[in-house]
């Protein structure tokens, strides 16, 4: 019996490798060959694949990361050798050592180089769309572990951890799918869907990496820079399809100053060693240096090049979808026929399919590898001496640190900020005593950003302001415009103040690992009333949920001082009730803001507030902005219904009653002929990103002008219509409104203001001003510059925010002050018994710029006359 068995397992055992050599072909697992004309693997077939992958090898291991925005696993797959999955932890725990320098002498950092592993991580389809480099990825995996690979697999695998990530917005990619495959075979085949591609994000889930607004953004940042921290990096991408094949790294100027040179160094030998790869191998058409810079705009990639990992981006020329497009060789341009430096061998032209960016997509991938593999101890030991530099190493004229002030407009949404930046992996301290630093006092309980630490790179881009190179065609000549953001300091969005501290100091200092939000007292049940400060954007979200009990609440029209508190105009005196101590205990605790007593509000003006019913629309032309505008109001818990072409027009002979049904209703940013008609106006910027053709008849066209009168009523009922930036073109093309937008016809050699963050006056004393403190700053991108005059008749008007006189740039770049200079930004109008607002820029852009959020939610809470 016992030698049978011993017998057994032996056969077990020689049986094994040839058991574990069989593994699954992608084709065989989808029945047609991966990137195939017309065929697409959805998020659940990946996911399958990958799983089978993992239960047929010792080399792969598929962890779940975390759960999409609407409830999927995130999968990634973790490909190296036996012996090494065997030691994981011990690998990640040498690279968390290399990163924290200090106390690790030089010599010792070349021995942990040694016993460590490099590891790369390849992201893909972040945009759904570029849909290509999620199906690459299981033949990769399957290339890997069956080392069918241009190395020896065996070798390169025992030096290298892969992490592979099929798709981060899983999402995004199953609705693709099924949008693509729905159409395919009729004249939709291809063309884009009509909403967006992530529950919120869109195309903008890119500008998130600093955020981390969105689900899938944490999982993997989680990966990042906390669980497994890579040395590469490599989001992959699509672009346009007439230009390069592809762009690989190096980046072009202006490249964000913070970074560290050898990381530059690093970005090329790897993009240097894709291209060359791609080229022995016969792929034409890759292109550096151009298009993309290697100034920071929030991106997946670029991001890890702030915490010292090297990030690098490709870019596939795109077909549509999945289906193969032939390019005529005249309809290549001329900057991409001509052989240059950066573009040696132009791509000729002719038909173009999913496989090829496969093909591509997969040689650069496995050179990655193999980059890896070859400088494994090197890449290990330059990542702990950036990180060390970043300790140890301040520049001339650099800062020593950031100062977060315990005392602030809106403290929850300054601990917010703080707690953002721990996620990015910032280390923030907070102050066990009183400390002087920079001549200015601060107390004990001050939050403390020292610049002397491993991801210095970014802890002082996010914190700092910036200053964009003026970069020009030619001296004089109109500017060369950034890829995206200028500008993006991140206390200036989020109104937070923040000291930058140029001289060292020392105090008793405690490292945080999460942010305490402070307790709250409960409500005293005995009080008549209580009040709730406007400067917190939670008191909105309070008074949200407070109304849904139908609780009594007015806005009051000047500050208030009570016993031990002050409460900016614009406060929340909420009329004690059972209804509201039902409910108010734990909203205080949930949003951590003080519910103050106050014993009579007789002498307190005040105007009371109805329980707005908000409407949203939502264009058929995927308009991120209102997928951002949903996350701010999902994210306070603020009610809302969303609106479509439809709800703005009648049946049959009835004419649609839009105040019938709503109080407010909220244009997000969007061009005023794309809300009208469905399409831009031929002259208009957008023009050349609509792609209508292809919109099966269901989703053609836009409210229409029969839409533009229903609005027109509703106004003129006592509607609040509230237009958000491009929006108010709405307002001007088809109202009265006694304003217009001072940019419209400006070049841009008079005036350019790429997304930067300026300066603005706020009157706070004006209902849509409520909470704002006098000097903001706010997110200009494609913003307004708002003229009013002196209005006629029915309407009247009332800046709430304008551009001061001078000194207009707080970060970014701004040429032309002059031009903006004294303009509004944001304006109330009113019209017979309503109001429109115009919200000339970018109040809750990309859900980052919670500074000037009270904007719109003052305007959703629109106190009755
Ligand atoms: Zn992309």
């Amino acid at each position: 019996m016992k030698k049978t068995k011993i017998l057994l397992a032996a056969l077990i055992l020689l049986l094994l490798p040839s058991f574990l050599a069989s593994q699954t072909p992608p084709e065989d697992f989808l029945g047609h060959k991966v990137g195939a004309d017309r065929k697409l693997a959805d998020y659940g077939q990946i996911q399958e694949y990958f799983a089978k992958l993992d239960a047929e090898s010792e080399k792969m291991k598929v962890l779940t990361i975390g759960e999409t925005t609407l409830g999927k696993p995130m999968i990634l797959a973790v490909i190296t050798s036996e012996e090494n999955m065997a030691s994981l932890e011990k690998y990640t725990q040498i690279t968390k050592r290399l990163r924290d320098a200090r106390g690790l002498t030089p010599q010792d950092a070349k021995e942990l180089a040694k016993q460590g592993k490099a590891v790369l991580m390849i992201t893909c389809s972040l945009h759904a769309t570029e849909i290509a480099a999620s199906q690459m990825a299981m033949e990769l995996a399957y290339l890997l572990v069956t080392g069918q690979t241009p190395f020896d697999a065996e070798k390169a695998l025992s030096d290298v951890i892969v992490l592979l990530s099929p798709t981060i917005n899983p999402d995004g990619q199953q609705m693709v799918t099924d949008w693509y495959r729905k159409y395919v075979g009729t004249k939709y085949e291809g063309g884009s869907m009509p909403w967006l591609y992530h529950h919120y994000a869109g195309h903008d889930n890119n500008r998130d990496w600093f955020m981390f607004n969105l689900k899938e953004t944490r999982a993997v940042t989680k990966v990042l820079y906390h669980d497994w921290i890579p040395q590469i990096h490599i989001d992959e991408h699509q672009m346009g399809s007439t230009g390069a094949r592809l762009f690989v790294p190096p980046f072009m100027d202006p490249p964000v100053p913070t970074v560290h040179p050898l990381l530059w160094r690093g970005v090329a030998l790897c993009g240097t060693n894709m291209a060359y790869d791609l080229q022995k191998n016969g792929f034409s058409g890759v292109v550096h240096g151009r298009s993309y810079t290697g100034w920071w705009i929030g991106a997946c990639d670029d991001t890890s090049w702030l915490h010292n990992t090297i990030g690098l981006l490709s870019e596939m020329a795109s077909v549509r979808v999945a289906t193969p497009i032939y390019i005529d060789p005249t309809e290549l341009p001329q900057s991409y026929v001509e052989k240059r430096m950066e573009f040696p061998d132009p791509w000729p032209g002719g038909w173009w399919r999913l496989r090829d960016i496969v093909d591509y997509e997969l040689t650069l991938s496995l050179s990655l590898v193999e980059t890896a593999y070859q400088h494994k101890e090197d890449l290990l030991f330059n990542f702990y001496k950036m990180c060390k530099e970043a300790i140890e190493i301040r520049p001339e004229g650099q800062p020593f640190a950031f100062v977060v002030p315990q005392k602030q407009l809106d403290y929850p949404t300054a601990l917010r900020m703080l707690d953002i930046l721990i996620m990015g992996g910032v280390e923030v301290h907070q102050a066990k005593e009183d400390f002087i630093a920079d001549g200015k006092f601060y107390p004990a309980g001050s939050f403390v950003v020292l610049m002397s630490q491993p991801y210095r790179p970014y802890a002082q881009a996010l914190l700092e302001k910036q200053e964009y190179p003026d970069m020009r065609q030619y001296p004089g000549g109109p500017p060369v415009p950034p890829y995206d953001n200028a500008g993006w300091t991140l206390p200036l969005q989020m109104g937070v103040t923040c000291d930058r501290i140029d001289h060292s100091f020392q105090t008793a200092l405690e490292k945080l690992e999460t942010v305490e939000f402070p307790q709250i007292s409960a409500p005293d049940e005995s009080a008549p009333y209580y009040v709730l400060d406007s400067r917190h954007n939670a008191s909105h979200a309070v008074v949200f949920a407070l109304m849904k009990g139908n609780a009594e609440i007015y806005r009051s029209h000047n500050p208030i001082e009570g016993d031990r508190y002050n409460a900016a105009a614009g406060s929340f005196i909420v009329k004690n009730s059972a209804g509201v101590l039902k409910l108010l205990p734990a909203l205080v605790q949930k949003w951590h803001v003080q519910a103050y007593s106050l014993d009579d509000a007789s002498g307190i003006e005040k105007s009371r507030l109805t329980n707005n019913r908000v409407g949203l629309y939502q264009s058929w032309r995927s308009n991120m902005d209102e997928g951002w505008t949903r996350y701010v109001l999902d994210d306070l818990e603020i009610p809302y219904t969303t609106l479509h072409n439809k709800d703005f027009k009648g049946e049959k002979d009835k004419k649609v009653d839009l105040k019938e049904s709503y109080d407010v209703i909220v244009f997000a940013s969007e061009d005023a002929d794309m809300i009208i008609n469905g399409k831009p106006s031929p002259s208009s910027p957008y023009a050349r990103y609509f792609r209508g053709a292809n919109i099966p008849p269901e989703y053609e066209g836009g409210i229409g002008k029969e839409g533009v009168e229903a609005l027109k009523a509703f106004v003129e009922g006592g509607g609040i219509l509230v237009t958000l930036n491009d929006a108010c073109g709405l307002a001007f093309k088809e109202f009265d409104v006694p304003a217009q937008n001072a940019l419209e016809r400006v070049s841009r050699t008079e005036f350019f203001c790429p997304t930067s963050i300026l300066r603005l006056k706020v009157d706070n004393q004006t209902p849509i001003g409520y909470g704002m403190p006098k000097e903001a700053g706010a997110m200009f991108s494609r913003s307004l510059a708002i003229r009013t005059r002196v209005p006629s008749g029915e309407w009247d008007r009332k800046v709430v925010a304008s551009y001061p006189e001078e000194d207009v740039l707080m970060s970014g770049w701004l040429l032309g002050e002059d031009v903006i200079a004294r303009n509004a930004a944001v304006v109330d109008v009113s019209h017979k018994k309503g109001h429109i607002i115009l919200i000339g820029i970018r109040c809750q852009h990309r859900a980052q710029s919670h500074g000037t959020y009270k904007f719109l939610l003052n305007a959703l809470l629109y106190p009755e006359n």
